[in-house]
């Protein structure tokens, strides 16, 4: 399947994608993944992208199209990519229509996870993220804690709150999601390719979506 996942931060990308990739072995593509490895080892990209994410602000489109058009020709995108966190700009969803169309690569559909905010507020303030670039696996310190306090079950690095998961930076996270991503439902329902679902429940929003495919 080819699917952009829509939706403010904490609606449940992330783990919706990891739960479809198990349907049909559809590579998971997150650009926030992406970054946060590239911050860790110190990189060129990481260097640049550190300051705007610590803030809670959008990476530059040009970096973002830099990365996405090298990973989209990735050899394991050949079976599907469930788009997590990518497009987040209008001008990032256009050059992702010109890419795609250059690959000729066709979109199933862009799903729209619509989650209250007091759920979204909770859930991020509460959010651990294993700070191994190639774990990240996620907890929740209510819902889904690890086994040891603030050690990842996977693989025993720490799990971390996040440096853009405090209240303050949570906020203008969000703000930035109404201001520039959330017209991005409208770019997507224009051209007939949108699925909004209302759920809180991930496996919820996998029924959703494999119903439709
Ligand atoms: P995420 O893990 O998807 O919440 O992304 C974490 C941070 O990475 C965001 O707050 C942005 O600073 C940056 N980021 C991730 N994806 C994008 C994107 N498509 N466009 C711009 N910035 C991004």
């Amino acid at each position: 399947m080819k699917l952009i996942l829509l939706g403010a931060p904490g609606a449940g990308k992330g783990t919706v994608a990891k739960l479809l990739t198990k349907h049909d072995g559809s590579v998971q593509i997150s650009t926030g993944d992406i970054l946060r490895v590239a911050v860790a080892n110190n990189t060129d990209l990481g260097r640049e992208a550190k300051g705007f994410m610590d803030a809670g602000d959008l990476v530059p489109d040009s970096l973002i199209m830099g990365i996405m058009e090298q990973r989209l020709q990735e050899s394991d995108c050949d079976k599907g990519f469930l788009l997590d966190g990518f497009p987040r700009t209008i001008p990032q969803a256009e050059d992702l229509m010109k890419l795609l169309d250059k690959l000729n690569i066709k979109l199933d559909m862009a799903v729209e996870i619509d989650v209250p905010r007091d759920v979204i507020l909770d859930r991020l303030t509460t959010r651990r993220t294993c700070e191994n670039g190639d774990c990240q696996e996620i907890y929740n310190i209510k819902s889904n804690p690890p086994k040891v306090e603030g050690i990842c079950d996977k693989c025993g690095s720490a799990a971390v709150q996040r440096a853009d998961e405090t209240t303050e930076a949570i906020t203008h996270r969000l703000n930035t999601y109404n201001e520039k991503t959330a017209p991005l439902v409208d770019f997507y329902d224009g051209k007939g390719l949108l699925v909004s679902v209302k759920a809180t429940d991930s496996e919820v929003v996998v029924k959703a979506i494999t119903d439709k495919l």
